[in-house]
């Protein structure tokens, strides 16, 4: 059965303020298979994100601010594809980033291989090493591995920043959970693409 349940408010900042020298861009999972049709788990509303996402890049590659990726990654035998239908198998077209967001040379790709962007790679080895403190975290999906990249960035106590309009979930619930439980369990700051100021 079906119940209508409000969303908690939580606050949207029009703006938020980032240094560069301090600040990542991290692009969740922009790969064939979560974005373009044909893809083994379409998210119908990721490939909308792009646009926003390309307007994140340039800003960051503008202003010096590090760009990171984040790629599924599975290969036979993964437990994941026991959970999900078969993706992102490595090597594949499905696995490849989407060449609209294409990642130039001097960037950093991070192949990981459950939802949390942390788990299992140097992502954090390389953060530190760089002086970065704040994340604006986009991509998809939403409530899956932006999530859990996101909540474990703030465990790490890092400062979270998620543009909502550039991420992408396969639910709208699932999208304000997600939202809702970074603003108030993370004290990560939500705002839009254009609000995000390097
Ligand atoms: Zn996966």
């Amino acid at each position: 059965m079906a119940r209508t349940l409000e969303v908690p408010e939580y606050e949207v900042h029009a703006g938020v303020d980032l240094d560069p020298a301090r600040t990542a861009l991290i692009v969740v999972d922009m790969q064939n298979d979560f974005v373009k049709d044909g893809g083994a788990l379409q998210v119908p509303d990721a490939e909308a994100t792009i646009p926003r996402i390309r307007e994140l890049l340039e800003k960051a590659r503008a202003s010096g601010a590090r760009v990171v990726f984040s790629q599924d990654t599975h290969d036979e035998g993964d437990p994941e594809w026991e959970i999900w239908p078969e993706h992102a198998r490595k090597g594949s077209w499905g696995h490849r980033i989407v060449e609209e967001l294409a990642p130039r040379g001097d960037e950093t790709v991070i192949q990981k291989v459950r939802y949390d962007a942390f788990y299992g790679t140097h992502l954090d080895h390389f953060l530190r090493l760089w002086g970065v403190e704040s994340l604006v975290i986009c991509g998809t999906v939403a409530n899956i591995c932006v999530h859990y990249t996101a909540a474990s960035a703030a465990l790490r106590w890092y400062d979270v920043v998620i543009p909502r309009d550039a991420t992408s979930a396969l639910h709208p619930f699932d999208l304000e959970t997600s939202l809702r439980q970074t603003a108030f369990l993370f004290a990560g700051r939500i705002t839009e693409s254009a609000g995000v100021r390097l």
